[in-house]
């Protein structure tokens, strides 16, 4: 009877899981489908926590207490990072947790490789399950670990990776290979798991060390796809159907994730894995001002815009950064109000998550019709008088179209250059994520306003109200 009920428990569960996923992909539904998972997803736990009462009869109440005060603490320190963590520092959170999902396969797989008989008949099936929830579950978590000190400034390119770095990474994943085939062959034990162990987290931490700059946001997707795989594993494992489910829907958003971006960046996810991205060996790199630079004041855009006919303004990670997003959405609704077409420029890898752009303006309650994906957006572009770039560096850079030498180059980028006017507002000449110098700063029609974005965006209101 409890059978019965915890299988139809898990049924919702998993329905509950895709319709949540499917929720996510319009973001006028996205926070209630998110909430439909987490529910779904909380629901799942709780079964999985009183599946032993069906298989064994009782709870073993010291492991369940340790479960229970394991879940407590996690449940705590999970709500409070996700709480108090800032927009602009999500991607590392990100990471985080999800080298702590690497983690926890990795544990399962462990134990559960050293509890295999090597006799039985299921031997070799088991072994591929609980041998990939610990090698990839191992890759995830030291590689998002790494990818988390990266994103925090903690740690540079320049002191993880050396030239060449992919040899080592060939090498190690040889090592990797063979290692794995000699513990299925010897039969686990402690000592043959352990060495794999150590030799796959070395792996993971070698694998993410030479991928950088504008690279970052690729490899955490691929890592996330990773974690969603070893869960699928430790589904097969404890021949959990919902836990097979859950992990299968990340591993495959993660990976679809994954070449979306590198599509977005025009790169092949070989390339990126093999750390390609040259950074600041790029022809236009740091390579000191390229010309004269036009400053412009916030009464001279006020104007501009104020009487154009069409304006396209394209949020970049200076404005998350800037929290002047109110602002923005003033600017909006004085420039509609006006007749002036306003639409937003939204690249896929502006700021520092995916969709991050998009949440900054939905928490203003810009209309959705507004934000323009990269094609429509260049298209408006090139018939739009003024184009106003907020905090955005990278993403508009035309060496990814005009220098072949540029690490970026081939990159989609916005093509704002393409305007009658360019105001590009941000607080010095320094460079964005990638670490490269951007020529659109020396067009001769851009203007650059120079300030704290919430500072100058506040102006630009003011202005724009006496108008
Ligand atoms: P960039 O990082 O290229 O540029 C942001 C610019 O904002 C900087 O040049 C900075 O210039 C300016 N800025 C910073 N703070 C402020 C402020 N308070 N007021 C005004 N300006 C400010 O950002 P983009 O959004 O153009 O590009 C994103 C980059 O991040 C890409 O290279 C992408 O690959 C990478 N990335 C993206 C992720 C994603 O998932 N979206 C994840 C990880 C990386 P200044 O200092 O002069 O003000």
């Amino acid at each position: 009877m409890l059978k019965a009920l915890l299988d139809i428990g898990f049924l919702i569960a998993s329905v509950g899981l895709i319709f949540g996923l499917k929720r996510q992909s319009d973001p006028a539904t996205a926070r209630s489908g998110n909430m439909l998972a987490a529910y779904s997803m909380i629901a799942g736990i709780i079964m999985a926590l009183v599946y032993p009462l069906d298989v064994e009869g009782s709870l073993d109440p010291v492991g369940f207490g340790y479960i229970l005060v394991s879940l407590a603490i996690g449940t705590f320190i999970g709500i409070r990072s996700a709480n108090k963590v800032e927009m602009t520092g999500m991607p590392q959170l990100v990471s985080l947790f999800n080298g702590l999902g690497g983690l926890s396969a990795v544990l399962v797989g462990y134990v559960e490789l050293l509890n295999l008989n090597k006799d039985a008949e299921s031997y070799y099936s088991q072994a591929g399950s609980t041998i990939f929830a610990l090698v990839v579950g191992a890759i995830a978590f030291s590689g998002s670990l790494l990818a988390y000190l990266k994103l925090d400034g903690k740690l540079k390119d320049s002191q993880v990776a050396v030239k060449g770095h992919q040899y080592i990474n060939y090498a190690l994943l040889a090592i990797t290979l063979v290692m794995i085939a000699v513990v299925v062959m010897s039969g686990a034990n402690n000592v043959m798991v352990s060495i794999l162990l150590v030799i796959s987290l070395i792996y993971g931490w070698s694998f993410v060390a030479p991928i950088g700059g504008a690279d970052m946001p690729v490899v955490i997707s691929l890592l996330n796809s990773f974690t969603g795989l070893t869960a699928a594993a430790a589904g097969l494992i404890y021949g959990n159907q919902f836990m097979l489910l859950g992990g299968i829907l990340v591993g495959a958003s993660g990976t679809i994730l994954t070449v979306l971006m590198c599509n977005a960046m025009n790169r092949s996810l070989w390339n990126v894995i093999a750390g390609n991205f040259a950074g600041s060996g790029s022809s236009a790199a740091a390579g000191g001002p390229q010309g004269s630079v036009r400053e412009a004041s916030a009464a001279d855009t006020g104007v501009m815009m104020y009487y154009a006919q069409k304006v396209v303004i394209v949020p970049g990670y200076g404005l998350a950064v800037a929290q002047a997003q109110q602002y923005v959405k003033q600017i909006y609704q004085i420039l509609s109000d006006n007749d002036v077409k306003v639409v937003f420029g939204i690249h896929p890898v502006a700021g520092r998550m995916p969709g991050h752009m998009n949440v900054l303006l939905a928490e203003v309650d810009i209309p959705y019709d507004a934000l323009l994906d990269l094609e429509e957006a260049n298209e408006e572009l090139a018939t739009s008088d003024v184009a106003l770039i907020i905090g955005a560096n990278d993403v508009v850079n035309p060496s990814a179209v005009e220098d072949q030498g540029s690490s970026i180059y081939g990159m989609p980028v916005l093509e704002v250059w393409k305007s009658k006017n360019v105001v590009v507002m941000k607080r010095s000449m320094a460079s964005g994520y990638a670490g490269i110098e951007n020529p659109l700063f020396f067009k001769p029609n851009t203007q650059m306003l120079f300030g704290d974005a919430k500072k100058t965006l506040a102006d630009l209101v003011s202005e724009l109200k006496n108008l």
